[in-house]
């Protein structure tokens, strides 16, 4: 089955999805960013936040990094915890992921609740509550629509989903299944300075596409 976290990985830079499908990868800022949110969601305070992190396996630096850019918004009063962490699987759109939290708005039907910890990126976003959308959906809850909240202004964005979005996550399940067979898709058009993979991504060169696909217009 592939994570939500794949789909995303692939959304980033189809290569990333291709090694962090192979080794594992340390803890980071966004790791660190969503102990604190729901740490302070529960009731807690940040040494609660501190301490979850550490026994996961993170550092103290990063957690004080995190720590420094977090932002609690007074809009998240408006939006009513009904759970946190929510294990999600389906068999049928051959999907599993971990819900951040589950909210209730002003009464609606529940919602899901998406964290972000950098800049905002929409269409990635948009593509994870679909596919919370889609696991929901296979419990019987039929939901499209979702919050992203960007911790690190403290903004609170609404996020609506329909077919188009749920097709193209089934499409991205497709791609990402391709990869985890050992499949080496293309690189990513990201800056490739900061990544963990930088070395073996260039050991592997170019695929094919990269090489020809412009060439012969595939
Ligand atoms: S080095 Fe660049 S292309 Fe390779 S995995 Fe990392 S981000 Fe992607």
């Amino acid at each position: 089955m592939i994570y939500v976290s794949d789909l995303m990985n692939y959304l980033k830079c189809p290569r990333l999805c291709y090694f962090r499908s192979k080794f594992s990868s340390k803890l980071n800022e966004a790791n660190a960013v969503k102990e604190i949110y729901l740490s302070l969601r529960k009731g807690y305070d940040l040494e609660w936040a501190r301490s979850r992190f550490l026994e996961l396996g993170g550092d103290e630096e990063t957690f004080n990094v995190a720590k420094s850019k977090f932002k609690f918004s007074q809009d998240l009063k408006e939006l009513k915890p009904i759970d946190w962490e929510v294990k999600l699987e389906s068999e049928r759109y051959r999907l599993r992921g971990i819900l951040d939290e589950l909210v209730d708005f002003k009464g609606l039907k529940p919602l899901v609740l998406s964290l972000r910890g950098g800049k905002d990126v929409r269409f990635r976003e948009k593509i994870k509550i679909a596919s919370f959308c889609l696991l929901l959906r296979d419990r019987g809850v039929e939901v499209n629509e979702g919050f992203v909240y960007y911790c690190y202004d403290g903004s609170l964005r609404r996020v609506g989903v329909g077919g188009k979005e749920r097709y193209y996550t089934l499409k991205l399940v497709e791609k990402v299944e391709r990869v985890k067979k050992g499949f080496l898709p293309e690189k990513g058009k990201v800056n490739c300075n900061l990544c963990e993979y930088k070395e073996a991504c260039e050991s592997k060169g170019s695929t094919f596409f990269e090489r020809f696909g412009k060439k012969f217009k595939l």
